[in-house]
């Protein structure tokens, strides 16, 4: 094919990337637009492709859960990033956490050893309409031009809402005399590190945590953040037992030292393979520096902490997409334009992958001459589609895969489901369910 045939691509983030090699496995020539570094969003801090902003965990890999299932979902469709992800991943019990520096690298590897694809650094400001096809992948930091762009040419206005990231230490920081490596219930090969809290020191670390600064509280006011992914200083604000029935829920841990569950657990994930830094699982904030070090050294283990990176907070822009996109992840004014990842309405990494992935299949099948139909939302990324497109627009946000997506089971009052039983027929009518839209691609 012709460089005119090439589809541009705004954005070599986890969404932008998976198109792209999607793309490129089916014949497809593809040019990525990069604004790093050109163009920084805040949160970003290396100029590799597919960076992971804040955690380094894609989330549950033990089905029936509905991460899981997307996840088990994307494998079967043999999505390039989530294969890369599996390649470089390092212990994380059940949740498939990757080094960050390595799983990118290859990913650019990946990008730069393949013909169809090239990239080239710019930010873009307009899409280049001229290719047949283009993909705005920009991500929920998208640069304000194109968000501009984007407003302007659709008569509408964006809409956002706050996220906000972890903390990393230092390994050779933490007290290892107080903190004890464990999995809930003993699950995988106790790849978490765990701080625990007896009640006096809980009660202290709950008090300072609820008076300390934060950065620009006033003009946060009335901000919107991702329910998901809140603040440990939000969730403290609901109440003292918030955070014990919340992120420090000991629930399943024993500590070693003492043979008693602790009253409460900040649980640390290793960051990469050489287990030289961990990230505060939860622990996204947005205490100003000065203050996540003295709160933060409360927890017990880390009291000499040394952070490697603060938490930060961050406004994520997103589309109304039921009134702008078809099923296929189109604009209906612009047929020929794609909007794909968290600035399309899906939220996480796994979900940006999926709805990239979904994307570059609808511009395959246009290629061929033919519409995509999304697969049905008895599957994850069915359902993730139907409500980035069906939605009631005046309520939509973003969403991350969840079971409440999922429709009723069909069980015409024969008898009652348990939970679990439940959970397993969710996951396997999705699991048959893709596999049959598979073979009709
Ligand atoms: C602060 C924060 C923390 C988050 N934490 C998590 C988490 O812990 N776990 C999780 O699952 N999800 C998290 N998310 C949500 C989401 O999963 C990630 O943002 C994810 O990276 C989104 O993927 P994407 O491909 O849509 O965008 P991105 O991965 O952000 O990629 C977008 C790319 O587009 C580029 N770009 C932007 N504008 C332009 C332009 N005009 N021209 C050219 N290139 C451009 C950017 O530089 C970037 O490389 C977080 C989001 C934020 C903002």
């Amino acid at each position: 094919m012709s460089q005119n045939s090439e589809v541009a691509i705004i954005g070599a983030g986890l969404a932008g990337c998976e198109a792209a090699l999607v793309l490129a496995r089916a014949g497809i020539p593809v040019k990525i637009y990069e604004a790093r570094p050109i163009w920084r969003s805040p949160a970003h801090k290396t100029d590799l492709p597919a960076e992971l902003v804040c955690s380094n965990s894609f989330k549950s890999i033990k089905l029936p859960s509905a991460h899981a299932l997307l996840k088990e979902e994307l494998r079967l469709l043999q999505s390039p990033l989530l294969g890369i992800a599996q390649q470089t991943s390092i212990p994380a019990g059940s949740a498939l956490a990757v080094d960050r520096e390595v799983f990118s690298s290859t990913v650019n590897n990946r990008l730069s050893d393949d013909k169809l694809i090239s990239v080239v650094h710019e930010e873009v400001c307009s899409p280049p309409l001229k290719k047949p096809f283009c993909i705005i992948a920009a991500g929920p930091l998208a640069s304000p031009n194109l968000v501009q762009w984007l407003t302007s040419s659709f008569l509408t206005s964006s809409l956002h809402f706050y996220d906000a990231i972890a903390p990393i230490v230092s390994a050779d920081s933490i007290d290892y005399n107080i903190a004890f490596f464990a999995s809930r219930w003993e699950e995988g090969s106790g790849d978490y590190l765990n701080c625990p809290f007896d009640e006096q020191e809980y009660k202290l670390f709950y008090e300072e945590l609820k008076k300390a600064d934060q950065v620009n509280a006033r003009s946060f006011e009335n901000q919107k953040f991702f329910e998901a992914c809140l603040p440990v200083e939000v969730a403290a604000q609901r109440g003292y037992k918030a955070l014990a029935f919340g992120p420090l829920r000991p629930v399943g841990i024993i500590n070693p030292h003492t043979g008693k569950r602790p009253f409460a657990v900040c649980q640390l994930r290793k960051e990469n393979i050489n287990s030289d830094s961990f990230n505060l699982v939860g622990f996204q904030t947005r205490l100003t520096f000065p203050e996540q070090k003295r709160v933060f050294r409360l927890i017990p283990g880390l009291k000499n902490a040394q952070f490697l990176r603060f938490g930060s907070i961050h406004r994520n822009t997103y589309m109304q997409s039921p009134q702008l996109l078809t099923s296929d992840l189109s604009f209906k004014d612009l047929p020929n334009l794609f909007l794909a990842g968290q600035i399309c309405g899906n939220e996480g990494y796994t979900e940006s992958i999926a709805t990239g992935h979904y994307a570059a299949l609808s511009i395959a099948s246009r290629i061929k001459g033919k519409k995509i139909s999304p697969p049905s939302p008895e599957t994850a990324i069915g359902a993730l589609i139907k409500h980035i497109t069906v939605s009631d627009n005046d309520k939509f946000t973003p969403t991350n895969i969840h079971s409440g997506l999922f429709p009723p089971l069909e069980n015409n009052g024969k008898r009652k489901i348990g939970k679990a039983e439940k959970k397993e027929l969710i996951c396997s009518r999705a699991i048959e369910s893709l596999k049959r839209w598979k073979t009709d691609l």
